[in-house]
């Protein structure tokens, strides 16, 4: 079952901008590393819509990793052993929830998901999520009902971990709210993560998606 070609995201050492928003990270950022590239953000790199799953659970692990298409793996640098080793995994939220599912039996996981959820709520500032949902539902009113909020959520959670520059302001902008649409389409619409998984460049996995993302985001706008 195991992927050959999973990609790797790295927990940074030292404080890290993105190269392709310029965004400043932070210490301990979660970035990945591309050719021609420097270091880039999860949002950059497009994949801020996986969740970390934590080692210490091999059928949890193991189904998760069956379900999502695309699965990275975290590492970090050990300074002791002066080796990368390995945090644990990013999976899709969805593939998560089957792999809980099928292990219902195990009471400790229902704690943990209830748990996660609880974070995930926390997380939410719920005004702004119905603000950007509204911003999405005005520049996109041909967007599948109920859509507005996933991709509000998203972006929502997406913001706040970001520093400085007023970023949540900055989101409701028009551009930031297509480019929040555009990433949705992308992820759920067309085959882009499948692409990203057998290893092909970003770039060349989203010229093979734009004209569909481009079709549907017509469609969206009247
Ligand atoms: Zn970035």
């Amino acid at each position: 079952m195991k992927k050959s070609n999973d990609i790797k995201v790295f927990i940074s050492n030292r404080d890290s901008i993105c190269d392709e928003c310029g965004e400043e990270l932070g210490r301990r950022a979660w970035i990945t590393l591309e050719r021609d590239k420097g270091a880039l953000c999860l949002t950059c790199a497009d994949l801020d819509h996986l969740i970390f799953l934590p080692p210490g659970d091999a059928a949890l692990t193991r189904r998760s990793r069956k379900h999502s298409t695309l699965v990275a793996v975290v590492l970090k640098w050990a300074r002791a052993r002066k080796r990368y080793e390995r945090q644990g995994l990013l999976v899709e939220s969805q593939a998560l929830g089957q792999a809980e599912q099928e292990c219902l039996a195990d009471s400790e996981i229902r704690a943990r998901r209830r748990e996660r959820e609880v974070e995930r709520r926390a997380e939410l500032d719920e005004q702004y999520v119905k603000h950007f949902a509204e911003r999405v539902r005005e520049c996109f009113p041909g967007c599948p009902h109920e859509r507005e909020k996933e991709i509000a959520e998203h972006a929502c959670l997406k913001y706040s971990g970001r520093v400085g520059r007023s970023a949540a302001a900055k989101s409701l902008d028009e551009e930031a709210v297509r480019l929040a649409v555009i990433a949705h389409i992308r992820h759920a619409k067309t085959n882009y993560d499948e692409l990203l998984a057998m290893g092909y460049e970003r770039r060349e996995a989203r010229d093979q998606v734009n004209a569909k993302v481009g079709d549907i985001l017509t469609n969206w706008e009247t």
